[in-house]
Order: structure tokens, then C-alpha cells, then sequence
């Protein structure tokens, strides 16, 4: 029962089920049913082939319903050991073959793996309802519950009865049985919904190319980007076009440089249509039927709305908490929005346009006005960021901070080519972990980034086992002419992902059970690394040319510093108002089917949000709430950014390398896991509660609304 993997997002496809057909051959030879005598126990990813998972998955599905059986009819009288946690060291194999399969999905997919997610999402949706819904193994650990102040438990031990508790009763345990039967019929088929609504995305982003065969519709654009054009025309067969997609690395510095108004108004369209075009890949029947779901069980479950439900188990506890947060941030970021708005115009005019903003304008326009204002674009930074040196620029700051050093390991099996793997090693030199990363799109990988991992750190029989961690993203990859350079946003992201691949790393628990931390607070690890990033010391260090070698010049670093808060608004806006449309989505009550556009703009009509500012993600590829872990929860970023800049402040104050306040930093927090309420841990930290007063500032919203 590892909560950590229920962070892995697998992504499915919509077209019919396959059949998955395990000869008695291939079973034999299912490396899932051996112990992976690779370094540190990385899954053997060469030898692990597609038919491999459905026999292993019903294997540990199966193994895992002995094992509750056996805890359940247990004749011995109930403890902490014979309980709950047995309960936690259950499921092992499922587990094992669970991270594989759901990173491969995440990272890697085909159709095949696609429809065996179809496949076994029914099988392990129906076994945690069975576990959870267990008459007999509930009352078990509600005796041990009950008893928990008189048995002789550590800490975390007592914790780990509490959360085990409260997932029994969040998962129905005390529901009639009535209620309980519908519970299991809303859990299996959300599980296929989430998978449906993932698919539906890979495939509509898939889907589109702008292929541009005249030079002259290129003008504006950077010579990297020209050039990964081609290199993509090449890959599409159309040797001698150039090819651009909604892939990140393509579609953002498309609109950021193209002159060609018409051409980015078309690739900005398809971006914002994605799930939304009356095709067999639609999202929007999908994802009311989602909402309208969750909500739903938040009935049965007796609370008001989806939204209620889940903020109770996170540090915001309720709706209105996340209100009142989005509200006070709202009003002074479409104010600077505005002011932000009316600058573009200014700039519109000043190029001679006749015509009013609109959303494909933004970036082109936001481009021209800080570089006027600051002399400073991405083309000159792109050098001085090769993805090496500021992968190697994460590394040092987790050696300067926690004594960590990286060594590049070429015999550890890798699921692809492009994949690069690292072994951890502690300041004293002992192992701590793998680290993977997988920097680029591929058509396999679902877009953005995220930080995963194939072993989650736990302890058995008294035993440290160390994780392995995997970073995934969407960066810029390299040209003919040059190695992969990232842009400043790519940078920051490197730096964020690996601050979650660190909380990974660093964690030093006992129980699997007690690896997740609330959604609104996992962001704090990840976010606050992104100040390193940009420090100018840090940068000193990493930030070269890849020509020259020559250190990124003060001149530059400043520049950086200057526009730092550039385009803030904007940035702010687009993002507040995905959270309010999460939000509202889940405090849908119980019994509306809401028509999905119609939702959707009333719900950003409501806030104001000006027509040249596309909310960050539509609802129809909102994937973050319909197919990831973000559901009420796309708001924990700016929750956890009250956090994060707020712990900052201290190393700002102590130093940036201040070695107490690492080694709290790492002690309190880093290594602790789910085993504290966050609050108290970020106490210990800070001394005190966050203060929003540092978020406000770094943002530079701290400013009077008009
Ligand atoms: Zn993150």
C-alpha cells in the first residue's frame, strides 16, 4: 500500500479494447516475477515487454487479496504489527509493476499500453473498494485505532494508525451497504473516465501541425527555432518544410517571435480547441460527466460538494480558505494584468497596427515591450542555458546545500534512449538513490513536467530503501547545428522538478503509507528551488556559453533580475483563473449536468477575465484536475508559493547556502515525508506561520488596485 505511487498518472486511449493475449511462454519469463538483480534494482526496462503487465498486475492484485485476507481473519487480537502494518507492507509485487506501468504510460505510451490501462484500471479501482470496504479488516483497524493512545507507538507509528484510519472512512468504510455498492460503481468508472479524458488529450495535441513551406512566413523567428522546425519537417517526412506543433518547446516560441499575426492566431486556436471540436476525442461530455460524478460521491460521503471533500485532508481544509486566498490575489493581478494590457497597445500602435489585442498578440507583443523596456530576450539567454550546465547547476546547489553529489551511470537499463541516469550519493559518501531524467517531447509523452518514481523510500525489515527517482519533461531538445538551449521558463522548470525529485530523494521514513504529503504543500520543495535557479551566484556557476564558455555577464544577470517581475500580471491572471475554474467545477453540487462552455465562461465572466487572456488551461484539456491529482487542487501552487517564498525569506535573510538553515530545511521537511500535519512541520522550519507578505512582493502585486 504505497500512497506515494497513487502520484503516478497513466494515460489511456479511447479506441477499442484490445484484448491482451499472455501466452504461457511470455508469462514464464515475466521479469516482474524475478528480483531485478540490476544496479540498486532498477526495473530491467529492456526485458520488460507489454505483455508482461496484465499477467503481473492480476498476480498482485491476487497476492495482495491474500494478504488482506489473511490480516482480516486474523484470529489474533488486533495490533499495530499484525494490522495496520501488514496492511501497509501489502501489495508489494502490485506495487512494483504499478510504478512501471504507470510511468511508461505517463512518459512513454503506445496504443498498446493505452488499452491495457483500460483494461486494468476496473481491476485495481475494484481492489482498493475491496480493501477499503473490507467489514472485517475495518474493524480490526479501528480497534487498533481505538486503542492507539494506550499502545506503545513512536510518532510515526501512531501517525500512520491515524491516516490509515481516516482512508478507511474517506473510502467508505462506514457508508450502508447500499451506498457502498453505488461508491464502487462511481470509482470504476471514473477510473476509466480519467484514463478517457488523458487519451483524448495526448491524441488531440498529437493531432495538429502548422507546416510552413514558404521562408517568409518564418519571419521573426529565432534560428533554433527554424531549425527545430526543419528537424521536425524531417521527422514528418516534409523534408524542406518546417513543421511547428502544441508541443511547449514548439507553440510558445512560435507565438513569442512570429510576425505572422494570421499564422499565430491558427496555431493559438488549435492550442485553445484541444478536447473541444466535436470529434470522436471531445472531452467536454467526458469531463461533466466527471465533475458531475464527484460530486456525486461527496453526497454519499455526506459533504456538501467534491470541492469540501478533498480540501479536508489538505492544509486549506476548506472551500472557503481557497476563496479567500484566489480573492485577495485576484484583484492586484488583473489590476497589473491591465496596466500590463495597455502597454501592449501602446506598442501595437507604436509598429503601426490598427487593430485591438487579442490572445495570439500577447506574447509576440509582451516580447517587444520587454525588450524595449529591458533590452532583454530569451535569444540571448538561450546560449548561456545549455540543458547540461543547468542540470549540472541543480546539482551543485544540492551539493552546496545538502552535501549530495550526482555521478552519471551508463549500466543502469533505461526505458529510452534519451533517458540519463545518476546515482545519489549522500554528503558521507552512502548511497541515497537513482535519479532519471527524460527532458524532451516524444509523441509517447503527455506534455508539461513532472517528478515521479519507480521505488518510493520506505523502510523493510528494518531495512532503508533507498527510491529511484524519475524527472520528466518537455524541453527544448538539441538542433544539427546545436545542443539543447533552454529558455529561462525551461530553466526554472529543471530547477522546480528537481526540487520534487529532492523531496523524493532526501525522504527517510518507515512506512510507504505515510510518503504522500497534501497537495497544497508538495509544491513548497519544487517551488522554492526555482530562486536558485536565477540567484546570481548560482547562475555564475552554471550559466555558460556553449561556445565559449564564458560566464553569463553581469550585464545579462542584471537584465535578469530587472524583469523579474515583467509580465506578472499576465502570468498571475492566467493561472488565478484556472484555479477559480477548478474550483468551481467542484463545488458543482450533487444532481446538475451543466452544459461544459456554457460552465465554463460564465465562470470566467464572473471574475473579469479581459478576452486577450486565455484562462491557463480550458477546461477540455484541463488535465491537471480531469486526469492527474489536481482536482480542487490546481490552486496548491500559489498556496504552496505562499509557502515557499515565505521559507525562502529565510535563507534570503541567513544566506543562501546558510548551512543551519539547509540542514532544518532538510530535517523538517525534506525528509519527513507525510508523517507530520504540514503545518507543524513547516513550523519547525520557519518558527512561525507563512506570511503571504513574501508572495506578494516576489510577484510585485504589493501594489495599490485601481
Ligand atoms: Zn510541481
Amino acid at each position: 500500500m504505497n500512497q506515494w505511487l497513487l502520484l503516478v498518472v497513466g494515460a489511456a486511449l479511447c479506441t477499442p479494447l484490445l484484448v491482451t493475449q499472455t501466452s504461457q511462454a511470455a508469462e514464464e519469463k515475466n521479469p516482474f516475477f524475478e528480483e531485478w538483480k540490476t544496479p540498486f534494482g532498477v526495473p530491467p526496462f529492456e526485458r520488460i515487454k507489454e505483455e508482461h503487465f496484465v499477467p503481473a498486475i492480476k498476480e498482485g492484485i491476487a497476492q495482495q487479496r491474500r494478504e488482506i485476507d489473511q490480516i482480516a481473519n486474523s484470529g489474533k487480537k488486533p495490533t499495530f504489527g499484525n494490522t495496520v502494518e501488514a496492511l501497509d507492507a501489502s501489495g508489494e509485487l502490485l506495487d512494483k509493476v504499478e510504478a512501471v506501468f504507470g510511468n511508461l504510460t505517463g512518459a512513454e505510451t503506445n496504443d498498446q499500453l493505452q488499452a491495457i490501462a483500460r483494461e486494468v484500471a476496473p481491476l485495481t479501482s475494484a481492489l482498493r473498494d475491496d480493501i477499503m470496504l473490507n467489514e472485517k479488516l475495518f474493524a480490526r483497524v479501528k480497534a487498533v485505532w481505538e486503542q492507539r493512545r494506550q499502545a506503545k507507538l513512536s510518532p510515526e507509528q501512531l501517525r500512520l494508525v491515524e491516516e490509515t484510519y481516516k482512508d478507511f472512512v474517506r473510502g467508505g468504510a462506514n457508508l450502508s451497504p447500499d451506498k457502498k455498492q453505488r461508491l464502487r460503481q462511481i470509482n470504476e468508472e471514473m477510473s476509466l473516465l480519467g484514463l478517457k479524458f488523458g487519451d483524448n488529450m495526448l491524441k488531440e495535441t498529437n493531432a495538429y501541425r502548422l507546416v510552413i513551406e514558404k521562408k517568409e512566413d518564418l519571419d521573426g523567428l529565432p534560428a533554433n527555432v527554424v531549425a527545430a522546425a526543419a528537424d521536425a519537417a524531417k521527422a514528418a517526412k516534409l523534408e524542406g518544410k518546417w513543421v511547428f506543433t502544441l508541443q511547449a518547446p514548439s507553440i510558445w516560441p512560435f507565438l513569442t517571435y512570429s510576425t505572422k499575426r494570421d499564422l499565430r492566431e491558427q496555431i493559438l486556436t488549435a492550442y485553445a480547441k484541444r478536447g473541444d471540436n466535436g470529434n470522436d476525442r471531445d472531452n467536454k461530455e467526458v469531463l461533466v460527466k466527471i465533475a458531475t460524478l464527484r460530486a456525486e460521491r461527496a453526497r454519499i460521503m455526506d459533504y456538501p460538494n467534491h470541492a469540501a471533500f478533498v480540501l479536508e485532508e489538505r492544509m486549506a481544509k476548506k472551500p472557503d480558505e481557497v476563496y479567500a486566498l484566489l480573492k485577495k490575489l485576484w484583484a492586484p493581478a488583473l489590476s497589473v494584468a491591465r496596466k500590463e494590457a495597455v502597454d501592449l497597445q501602446a506598442m501595437i500602435k507604436q509598429e503601426g497596427g490598427q487593430f485591438k489585442r487579442e490572445a495570439w498578440d500577447w506574447r509576440y507583443y509582451a516580447e517587444k515591450v520587454k525588450k524595449a523596456r529591458y533590452d532583454l530576450d530569451d535569444t540571448q539567454l538561450r546560449p548561456y542555458f545549455k540543458l547540461e550546465n543547468v542540470r549540472d547547476g541543480a546539482f551543485y546547489v544540492a551539493n552546496k546545500l545538502y552535501g549530495l553529489t550526482f555521478v552519471e551511470r551508463k549500466d543502469i537499463p533505461t526505458y529510452h534512449p534519451e533517458v540519463a541516469t545518476f546515482e545519489v550519493k549522500d554528503k558521507d559518501g552512502s548511497h541515497l538513490g537513482v535519479f532519471l531524467v527524460d527532458f524532451h517531447p516524444r509523441p509517447g509523452k503527455r506534455g508539461g513536467a513532472w517528478s515521479s518514481g519507480y521505488r518510493g523510500q520506505r523502510f523493510k525489515a528494518g531495512k532503508d530503501i533507498r527510491p529511484i527517482v524519475v524527472n520528466v519533461c518537455n524541453f527544448t531538445r538539441s538542433t544539427a547545428d546545436a545542443p539543447a538551449l533552454l529558455t529561462l521558463e525551461e530553466t526554472e522548470t529543471l530547477f522546480h522538478e528537481f526540487g520534487h525529485g529532492l523531496h523524493s530523494l532526501l525522504r527517510r521514513i518507515h512506512y510507504g503509507g505515510l510518503g504522500g504529503v497534501p497537495r497544497d504543500f508538495v509544491e513548497l520543495p519544487s517551488q522554492i528551488m526555482e530562486n536558485w535557479a536565477t540567484a546570481p551566484e548560482v547562475m555564475k556557476v552554471y550559466a555558460k556559453h556553449y561556445k565559449t564558455g564564458e560566464v553569463i555577464p553581469d550585464s545579462l544577470v542584471e537584465k535578469i533580475q530587472k524583469a523579474e517581475k515583467f509580465n506578472q500580471g499576465f502570468a498571475t491572471v492566467e493561472y488565478l483563473a484556472a484555479s477559480l475554474l477548478d474550483m468551481d467545477w467542484h463545488m458543482l453540487p450533487e444532481g446538475q449536468k451543466p452544459d461544459a462552455t456554457e460552465f465554463e465562461r460564465q465562470a470566467l465572466q464572473k471574475i473579469g477575465l479581459p478576452p486577450e487572456i486565455i484562462v491557463r488551461y480550458r477546461s477540455p484539456y484541463f488535465a491537471h484536475i480531469f486526469s492527474g491529482g489536481y482536482s480542487a487542487g490546481y490552486y496548491s501552487y500559489i498556496w504552496s508559493e505562499v509557502l515557499d517564498s515565505d521559507a525562502f525569506g529565510a535563507f534570503k535573510q541567513k544566506g543562501l547556502f546558510d548551512p543551519a538553515t539547509a540542514l532544518s530545511f532538510r530535517q523538517n521537511i525534506l525528509e519527513k515525508g507525510g508523517t507530520m500535519e504540514a503545518m507543524d512541520m513547516y513550523k519547525r522550519f520557519r518558527g512561525r506561520e507563512p506570511s503571504v507578505e513574501f508572495l506578494l512582493e516576489k510577484r510585485g502585486l504589493n501594489v495599490p488596485v485601481n
